[in-house]
C-alpha cells in the first residue's frame, strides 16, 4: 500500500473513530436535553390538564363535601327516621343537584342501606329513595368498602349498568360527630372527560390517569380502564404495568409512584424516565395529584415528537464536513508530502541514470523544503565530485597515452608513438600530397660499447644521441627511438634537399658531439613518393641504412628511384 493510501486510511479511521466518540457523547447530551425537555413538556401537560381536570373534579369534590357537611343533612343523618328532617335533607340535596356539574347526586346511609338518587332530568322527583344497599350484593360492595377504607373522598370510575353510561363517581364520606354514617356525592359522565383530557389529538403525546394503586382510571384506550377498581382484589386490577413491556420499567414506575406520593406536596413534582410501550421507547413524565389522590402519567413518543429526520440536516452537514475534511486532507497530503517525495524520487532516478543537471530550487522552508535543499546540495556535490573525477581521469589518461608513446630512457617518442605519427603523416601525404621524409639511423658497433664500458655507459650514449637529434631537427619534425640502438626521424614537410641536409647534419653532429667513447651512426634516408606505402618507404630507408653499414659505417645513404646514393 502506498503512502497516500495509508495516510487516507489512517485519516478515515481517525475521523470515523472520533465521529463515533462524538456521536456517543452527542447522544448522551441529546438524551439529557430531550429528557429535560420532556420533563418540561410533561410539567406543562400536567398544569394544562390540571386546569381542565382538577378544576372540575375539585369543584365537584368541594360541592359533595359541602353537601355532606350541610347542617340540614347532618341533622337528618342523626335522626334518619325523622320524616321532616328527611324532607328538608332531600330538598337540600335537590338544591345541590342544580349545582353539581352533571346535575345528579346520591346519598347512602350505612345503617339502613337506604340509597337516595336523583338525576339531571329530575327523573326521580318524589321517589329519591331508590333502593336499599345490601352488604351481600357484589354490586353494592363499593359502598361498604368505601366506609371500611375510611378515605374522606374517593373517585370511582364505574359503569352504571342500569343507565348504560360510565360515570366518574365522586364519593365523600358522610360523617356525624366524627362517625361515618354514609357516603354522598355525584356522578359525572366519563366520556366528556376522556374526550377533553385523554383523547386529545396530540400526536406522540399520551396522557393517562391512574389511582393511588396504579390502576388505570382515564385512558384513551377504554379497554385498559380499570372500572370499579377499588372493589377488585389486588392482582386483578388493570394497572399501569400492563402498558409497559419491560420488567425494569414496571419496577421503575412502581417506585416512582411511591416516591412521588411520599414527597413534599408543594407544586407538581414531575419525574421522568424512558420506558418501552408497544415496543417503542417513550419518555414517561409522572406526577402525583394529591388533591384527588391520582397520578397523571404522560407518555411522549419521541420518534413522533422528535423524529430522526430532525437530525437529517445535521447528519448531512456532518457527512459533507467529513467528505470535505478527507478531500482537503488528501489534497494537503498530496501537495505537502506526496508530490515533493515523488519529485525527489524522480530527481534521484535522474541522478542514478547520470543526469546531474541542477533542479529548480524549492521555495519551501519547512521540513520537506529542507529535505529537498539537502538533496540538491548532495546532488551538486556529486556533480562537482564527478566533474573533478572526470578531469582527473582525462588528465591521467592523457598522461598514460603520452607515456605509452614515449621512450623512458631517451624521452623521445617510442616505436608506437612514431608509428601513429607515420600513419597520420601518410594520410596527409595521400590527401594533400605533402611529401615527407624518413631518416633511419643505427649506432655503429654499439654492442662493443656495452661490452667494454658497461650497459650504463651504453644508456648514456643512447641519451646523448637523443639530445643530438633534438638539436638537428626542425620544431615540426619528430624523432623516435625505434628500438635497441636504432632511431627514426620523421621530416614533414620534406624534400630531397631537406632530407640530405638534416641526415648529414645528424651524422656529423653525433660524430662530433659524442667523442668519448667515439660514437658514430650509420644513416639511411628515403622520401615518400606517389603510390608509396609506409612499409615501402621504411623498407627503402632500411635498405639505405644497410648500405651505409655495409660500406663501412658512419655514412649516410638515400634510397631514391631504386638507387642508393651516398650523401656522405
Ligand atoms: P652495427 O655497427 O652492425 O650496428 O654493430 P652493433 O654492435 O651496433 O650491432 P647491433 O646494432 O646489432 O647491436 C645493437 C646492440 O644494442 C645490442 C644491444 O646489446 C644493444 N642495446 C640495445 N638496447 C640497448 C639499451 O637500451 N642499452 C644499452 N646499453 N644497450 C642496448
Ligand atoms: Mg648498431
Amino acid at each position: 500500500m502506498n503512502l497516500k493510501s495509508r495516510f487516507l486510511l489512517l485519516a478515515s479511521a481517525l475521523i470515523v473513530a472520533s465521529s463515533l466518540a462524538s456521536w456517543v457523547v452527542f447522544e448522551r447530551i441529546a438524551e439529557r436535553i430531550i429528557e429535560r425537555w420532556g420533563a418540561n413538556i410533561a410539567e406543562i401537560q400536567v398544569r394544562y390538564d390540571s386546569a381542565r381536570l382538577l378544576q372540575n373534579i375539585e369543584r365537584e369534590v368541594g360541592l359533595a363535601q359541602q353537601m355532606s357537611d350541610s347542617d340540614v343533612i347532618q341533622r337528618w343523618a342523626r335522626q334518619p327516621g325523622n320524616a321532616t328532617l328527611k324532607a328538608a335533607a332531600i330538598e337540600e340535596m335537590e338544591r345541590f343537584r342544580h349545582n353539581f356539574a352533571d346535575h345528579n347526586y346520591f346519598l347512602a346511609l350505612k345503617d339502613s342501606g337506604a340509597y337516595f338518587y336523583n338525576n339531571a332530568a329530575n327523573g326521580f322527583a318524589g321517589k329519591q329513595l331508590r333502593y336499599h344497599l345490601d352488604p351481600n350484593k357484589p354490586a353494592d360492595a363499593w359502598f361498604y368498602q368505601l366506609i371500611e377504607q375510611r378515605r374522606d373522598f374517593h373517585l370511582n370510575v364505574n359503569p352504571d349498568e342500569a343507565l348504560g353510561v360510565t360515570k366518574l363517581w365522586i364519593d365523600v364520606l358522610l360523617k356525624v360527630d366524627g362517625r361515618i354514617v354514609g357516603v354522598a356525592g355525584t356522578g359525572m359522565d366519563l366520556e366528556p372527560f376522556l374526550q377533553n383530557i385523554v383523547d386529545l389529538e396530540q400526536p406522540g403525546i399520551n396522557t393517562l390517569f391512574v389511582d393511588y394503586n396504579g390502576a388505570i382510571q382515564l385512558y384513551r384506550d377504554r379497554r385498559y380502564i380499570d372500572y370499579a377498581s377499588f372493589v377488585k382484589p389486588e392482582g386483578q386490577k388493570k394497572t399501569i404495568e400492563l402498558l409497559l413491556d419491560r420488567p425494569a420499567d414496571r419496577s421503575w414506575i412502581r417506585q416512582t409512584l411511591d416516591r412521588l406520593r411520599e414527597g413534599p406536596e408543594q407544586g407538581y413534582r414531575v419525574e421522568t424516565g424512558f420506558v418501552t410501550v408497544d415496543g417503542k421507547s417513550h419518555l414517561a413524565g409522572v406526577t402525583y395529584l394529591p388533591s384527588i389522590g391520582w397520578y397523571e402519567i404522560t407518555l411522549l413518543d419521541l420518534d413522533v415528537l422528535l423524529p430522526l429526520a430532525t437530525f437529517a440536516p445535521m447528519l448531512g452537514v456532518f457527512s459533507v464536513a467529513l467528505l470535505l475534511t478527507l478531500l482537503v486532507f488528501n489534497i494537503a497530503i498530496r501537495r505537502q508530502i506526496i508530490d515533493p517525495i515523488i519529485s525527489l524520487e524522480a530527481a534521484m532516478e535522474r541522478v542514478r541514470l547520470g543526469d546531474l543537471s541542477p533542479r529548480k530550487p524549492s521555495p519551501r522552508s519547512d521540513e520537506m523544503g529542507r529535505l529537498e535543499q539537502h538533496f540538491d546540495v548532495m546532488a551538486s556535490s556529486i556533480r562537482e565530485h564527478t566533474r573533478q573525477l572526470e578531469e582527473t581521469v582525462r588528465e591521467r589518461t592523457d598522461a598514460l597515452n603520452r607515456l605509452a608513446r614515449k621512450d623512458h630512457l631517451t624521452e623521445l617518442l617510442n616505436r608506437r608513438g612514431m608509428n601513429e605519427l607515420l600513419a597520420e603523416e601518410f594520410q596527409r601525404f595521400r590527401r594533400e600530397h605533402r611529401t615527407f621524409g624518413i631518416v633511419w639511423l643505427d649506432i655503429d658497433n654499439f654492442k662493443d660499447i656495452n661490452d667494454t664500458l658497461g650497459h650504463a655507459v651504453g644508456d648514456g650514449v643512447l641519451r646523448q644521441i637523443a639530445a643530438s637529434l633534438r638539436t638537428c631537427i626542425r620544431p615540426y619534425d619528430h624523432a623516435a627511438r625505434w628500438g635497441g640502438d636504432e632511431f627514426l626521424v620523421l621530416l614533414a614537410p620534406c624534400d630531397g634537399d631537406h632530407l640530405q641536409g638534416i641526415g648529414e647534419r645528424i651524422r656529423r653532429t653525433v660524430e662530433s658531439a659524442v667523442e668519448t667513447p667515439a660514437i658514430t651512426v650509420s644513416i639511411g634516408g628515403a622520401l615518400a613518393v606517389p603510390d608509396d606505402t609506409i612499409e615501402n618507404i621504411l623498407q627503402r630507408a632500411d635498405d639505405a641504412l644497410y648500405q651505409a653499414k655495409d660500406n663501412g659505417r658512419n655514412q649516410f645513404y638515400i634510397a631514391e628511384g631504386g638507387q642508393l646514393t651516398r650523401i656522405s
